[in-house]
């Protein structure tokens, strides 16, 4: 069956992700000038908008990865943040721009940034695709978020359901049917 054959309704296009994610770099590249970045993807979800996001950025950026464990093979949040790869860099003194996939409870991220907080970078900072509406039970601060969205479950773009349908080119929420398998 082809991915597409498991979304019930698109959310977010190709065309509308495309524009925003070249908006976001232009904002950031604007802000940051000239000081060198280092652009933090939290895996496995923000891989594809890290990318994506980088080349919307003309000025000089560095790139480095975290990977934490979320939800498992389910839709809601654990609440248990455990860091599975650390940063290959040293991050003190470098100004850092966290970019995640989407902002739910913020437990996450809450967790990450105290951790990379303790590291005593120049500035911290945080770039979501995509945030959930009425959901954080923590509150972050998001410099920079590309959409508000409503409180469903979304695939795509880097987004899994089991990790399957990172690969799909927009952002969707999955037939009923496919939680049922
Ligand atoms: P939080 O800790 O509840 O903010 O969850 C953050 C992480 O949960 C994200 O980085 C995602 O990996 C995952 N997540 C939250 N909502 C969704 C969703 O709608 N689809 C896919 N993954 C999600």
């Amino acid at each position: 069956m082809a991915l597409n054959d498991s979304i019930s309704h698109v959310i977010l296009t190709e065309e509308d992700i495309r524009a925003r994610v070249r908006d976001l770099g232009e904002q950031i590249g604007r802000d940051y000038g000239d000081r060198p970045l280092l652009l933090v993807g939290v895996l496995r979800g923000a891989a594809i908008f890290v990318a994506d996001l980088a080349r919307a950025m003309t000025v000089p950026v560095e790139l480095d990865f975290m990977a934490v464990s979320s939800y498992g093979s389910t839709t809601k949040s654990s609440g248990v943040v455990r860091i599975l790869k650390d940063l290959d860099e040293d991050i003190e003194g470098r100004d850092v721009l966290v970019v995640e996939d989407i902002l739910d409870t913020g437990l996450t991220l809450k967790y990450l940034l105290r951790n990379l907080a303790s590291r005593k970078p120049a500035s911290l900072e945080v770039a979501t695709l995509l945030s959930k509406e009425g959901r954080q039970q923590v509150a972050i601060d998001c410099k920079y978020v590309g959409f508000s969205i409503p409180d469903e479950f979304v695939v795509g773009y880097g987004l899994d359901y089991a990790e399957r349908y990172r690969n799909l080119p927009y952002i969707g929420v999955l037939k009923p049917a496919v939680y049922a398998d």
